[in-house]
This record gives structure tokens, C-alpha cells and sequence, in this order.
């Protein structure tokens, strides 16, 4: 950890290169099928690998995705966007080049809105979103002197979203990560699997004094994955390169490593190594035009996003910020809590419902919320059946709801009459049986008269013995205080 007067002196700067993989059915200028984990070189046609003769043809799916998130970060769409060649030789790149958006990328500008923990809110300015295709991948033969490669992965589609070097800490960083793989799967263009490497991320990190004007010396942090591993590296470089600072050495611009075992960076390459990729448009793809009726047509089919749900959640459910944030982590759950607030009036109760025992549900089956047993007219008779005061959230939560998961054809109160469950809340019934437990403890009554008025706990817990487990514990708290205000 960084001292505190060297935080206040120097400030960090990050800025984040975000790739995801778009979840079209095939590669982004060929049509070969797409599938994590099948055989290597199986899924490879003479395009991908770029065989001459052969010319790519744009895949109108993955230009509809890049839109979608370009419309859903309120960027500029480029109507007029084109495609460039970047080269360089490594062996994962079949072409020799990697077909990507250069001088002109399909959507510019834009921002993510980000609601911090301690309910800040932020919004990471975008520089650009660009479509280009992945490389394919080394494999190095365990225990040989060999490498392998798979071209599987070649051609296939990406965005990469690049952030403006706007973000001041490794929480924020993190965060927007966070929120890019909300937005990238509630609007369908991605599984936002970072284990599969559908997400991924570099972060662009430098110092500087606090006040100064300018940016400093930038290092590039490759091959964090996991949003751990991200904030990790960060805050390991912020350390790092103030250190070099405060030692008199400048930082070198150049690419490093991020190693998850020992929690460092280390070099991979220094500027003066780094490839002039030579860019230049690519003659065998024409210009990418769009209309506007064709942005319109990707707009109006938008799906409602997290930061409006999360707005909604609050405001007009009035939640507290923590259960907005929970119940809008998935678009499922989101869309399913929203549904269910329009059976019931009781939308914090709902909520713990979602957040408690069906959350609960839904992970120990690892189902989605899409898949949810019950229908929310049920769960809301349930919420029902509580707020009315029939049936305590306990008895509900661990009685009813079990037995509605097992059958959920029958009502909530049909199982609560067959199991005999209903609260008593009737004061003829309780009245005497509250005077027993108080005939029954005189020497309590005593102490509770003389002060102890925590004993009003025991003389509850033995009437609730008495009836059962049904006293409705509003109306015996009323009476036992009656009973012993005398
Ligand atoms: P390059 O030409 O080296 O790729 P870019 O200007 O394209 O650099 O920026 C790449 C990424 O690095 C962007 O996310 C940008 O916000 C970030 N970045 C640029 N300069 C800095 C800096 N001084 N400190 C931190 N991040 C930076
Ligand atoms: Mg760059």
C-alpha cells in the first residue's frame, strides 16, 4: 500500500482498452462456426487464415452488436465507418495482419455511468468502440520445447471499447469493468465469460503530481483475468512507478505483464521494441454505411439497461442502494423483481424476497431467474400473506415457499391452511393464554415491573410454545403489555 502522503501526492491515472467477444454464430468476416472449446483447427476455413484468392465479407450481425453498445453508451455512430490493417508477425496471426477500425471507428465518444459503492456516482468517458477481429492462441505443450496453435479463435469478432485515461483509482477501474460486463449481457452481445476470455481487459496506467497539467509516462498492463487480478496490477503499478518517482528515475513507456502468482508486473516490451504497425484501409473491404433507419431499427429493439433499472429500483421503488445494485447484477433477476413489483405494492418485502430465499434458490440449482419456478402472482400472494400479518416471513420462508417450489400449482395460503400455519391474531384465543405464561412466571413479573423490561422476550418465546408457533407477535406484544401495565 502506497503511504498516505505519497497518495496525496501523487495522483494515479488509468485508462482501459476493453475487448469482448461477440456472441454472433460466426467470425467477422468469414463464416466459420464459433465455440469455445472445440477442437483446435476445426473450425478454420481458407478466409480466416487468409489464403490467397480470398476475400473477406463483413458479418452484419457483429456491426449490429458494435452498435447496440455504442447506442447503450450514447456514442456517436459513425455512418460512414471503414476498416484498416494492422501489421505484425506472431505466430497466432495467421494473415500477418489483424483486420481492425483505425482512422475510422464505428461509434466515438460516449460514456458509462458508474454508481461507486459508497453511492457516488461517475461517468467514464468513452474515447471510441471499434470492431476488429481476435488472433488465434499459442498452446504450450506442457513439459516440451513445443509450441502449438489453434486458429479456432482467428477471425472471430470483437469491440474493443477504449476508455479516456479518466479513471483515478483501481476501485474505479474495476467498476467500469464491472458495468461493461452488465452491458455487454443484458443487451445480448456477449457472454462476458472472463474465464473464457470473452472479456477482456488491459489497463493503461501513469502518475503524475497531484495539480500537475499534463499526463505522465504511460505503461500498458496486459493479461489480468479477473476484476481481482485488474485491481491488483493497478494498484501494484501506482506503487511501482511513484517509487521510481520519488528514486529519481523516470518511467518508461513500455508494455508489461501482469504475473497473479507474485502479484507484480514485469516488462514485456520497451517502447523502442514496440511495432509500427504500419496501418493502412484495407482494399479488399468496402466502407461500412449506415442509415438512419437501420440505427433506428437497432435503438427501438434496445433492451431496458442496468443504470436505468438501477434508477427505476430507486426511485420509484424506493430500495435502498444496496438491493438496487444486487438486483440489477443480472438482467434476469432485474427483469423478474421488476415484473413482480407490478403484482405487489410491497416492493422492499419483495426485494428480501428475491435477495434472500429465491436468490438462494437460484444459485444452489444454478438456474437463472428467466427459469424461476413459481410465477410472481404467487410469489406476490405470498408477500401478501406476510404483510397481512396471516403468516410470519419465517414460517413463510421456511415452510411455505419450500412446499410451493415442490408444487407450485397450489396458492400460498392453500399450503398455509393444509399446514395448518395461519397466525393467530385472535385476543380471545391469545388473552388467556398470555395470563397462564404470566401466572405461570410470577417472579418474572415481578423483575419485568421493576425495570427489566427485556423479560417481555421470555414471556413472548413461552406464548409462542403455547399457540404452536401461530401467535401473532404484534397482538400478544399488546397484550402482554396490558396485561402488564397493572
Ligand atoms: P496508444 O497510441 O499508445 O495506443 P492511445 O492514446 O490510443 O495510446 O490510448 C490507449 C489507452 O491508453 C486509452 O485507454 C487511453 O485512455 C489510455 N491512456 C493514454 N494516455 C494515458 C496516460 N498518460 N495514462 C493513463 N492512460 C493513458
Ligand atoms: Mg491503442
Amino acid at each position: 500500500m502506497l503511504s498516505k502522503e505519497l497518495a496525496v501526492k501523487y495522483q494515479l491515472v488509468v485508462g482501459l482498452e476493453v475487448h469482448a467477444q461477440l456472441a454472433t454464430s460466426s467470425k467477422l468476416f468469414a463464416e466459420d462456426a464459433i465455440g469455445f472449446g472445440a477442437d483446435p483447427n476445426t473450425q478454420v476455413s481458407v478466409i480466416s487464415l487468409g489464403h490467397p484468392g480470398t476475400l473477406p465479407k463483413l458479418n452484419m450481425r457483429a456491426v449490429e452488436f458494435a452498435v447496440r453498445m455504442g447506442l447503450a453508451c450514447e456514442c456517436r455512430i459513425n455512418r460512414h465507418s471503414s476498416f484498416d490493417r494492422k501489421n505484425y508477425f506472431y505466430p497466432d496471426l495467421p494473415k500477418g495482419y489483424q483486420i481492425t477500425q483505425d482512422k475510422e471507428p464505428i461509434c466515438l465518444g460516449g460514456k458509462v455511468p458508474l454508481i461507486l459503492e459508497d453511492g457516488s456516482e461517475l461517468d467514464v468517458q468513452l474515447n471510441r468502440i471499434h470492431l476488429e477481429e481476435d488472433a488465434g492462441k499459442l498452446i504450450h505443450a506442457p513439459g516440451k520445447e513445443e509450441s502449438w496453435v489453434d486458429f479456432n479463435r482467428a477471425g472471430t469478432a470483437l469491440i474493443e471499447i477504449v476508455t479516456e485515461p479518466c479513471l483515478r483509482s483501481s476501485e474505479e477501474a474495476v467498476a467500469f469493468l464491472n458495468e461493461v460486463r452488465k452491458l455487454v449481457m443484458y443487451l445480448g452481445i456477449c457472454d462476458g465469460s472472463m474465464e473464457e476470455g470473452s472479456l477482456r481487459c488491459d489497463a493503461n496506467v501513469s502518475v503524475r503530481l497531484r495539480g500537475a497539467e499534463t499526463l505522465g509516462k504511460k505503461v500498458e498492463v496486459k493479461n489480468m483475468n479477473s476484476f481481482r487480478n485488474l485491481g491488483r496490477a493497478i494498484d501494484y503499478e501506482y506503487e511501482r512507478q511513484v517509487g521510481l518517482l520519488e528514486g529519481g528515475t523516470a518511467v518508461i513507456s513500455e508494455t508489461r505483464t501482469f504475473d497473479a502468482d507474485g502479484g507484480c508486473t514485469s516488462s514485456m516490451r520497451t517502447k523502442e521494441e514496440l511495432n509500427d504497425y504500419r496501418y493502412f484501409p484495407d482494399p479488399d473491404l468496402p466502407p461500412v454505411l449506415l442509415t438512419e433507419e437501420w440505427i433506428g431499427s437497432v435503438s427501438v429493439q434496445l433492451p431496458a439497461l442496468p443504470h436505468a433499472l438501477y434508477r427505476k429500483f430507486r426511485e420509484i421503488y424506493g430500495l435502498p442502494r444496496y438491493d438496487a445494485a444486487l438486483l440489477t447484477e443480472s438482467k434476469e433477476m432485474a427483469l423478474f423483481f421488476d415484473t413482480l413489483c407490478s403484482k405487489t405494492r410491497h416492493y422492499k418485502a419483495a426485494s428480501n424476497w428475491m435477495m434472500g430465499p429465491m436468490k438462494s434458490h437460484a444459485n444452489e440449482t444454478g438456474t437463472s431467474f428467466a427459469d424461476f419456478p413459481l410465477k410472481v402472482e404467487v410469489i406476490a400472494q405470498l408477500i401478501e400473506l406476510v404483510e397481512e400479518g396471516q403468516v410470519s416471513f419465517s414460517v413463510a420462508a421456511q415452510k411455505i415457499y419450500p412446499e410451493l417450489i415442490i408444487n407450485p400449482g397450489v396458492t400460498p395460503l392453500e399450503i398455509a391452511q393444509r399446514l395448518n400455519l395461519i397466525q393467530e391474531s385472535d385476543s380471545s384465543y391469545l388473552n388467556p393464554l398470555a395470563k397462564e405464561v404470566l401466572l405461570e412466571n410470577p417472579e418474572k413479573v415481578k423483575e419485568f415491573k421493576s425495570g427489566k423490561k427485556g423479560l417481555l422476550g421470555l414471556f413472548m418465546g413461552e406464548l409462542m410454545k403455547k399457540s404452536g408457533g401461530k401467535a401473532d407477535p404484534k397482538v400478544a406484544s399488546r397484550i402482554f403489555s396490558e396485561l402488564l401495565a397493572n
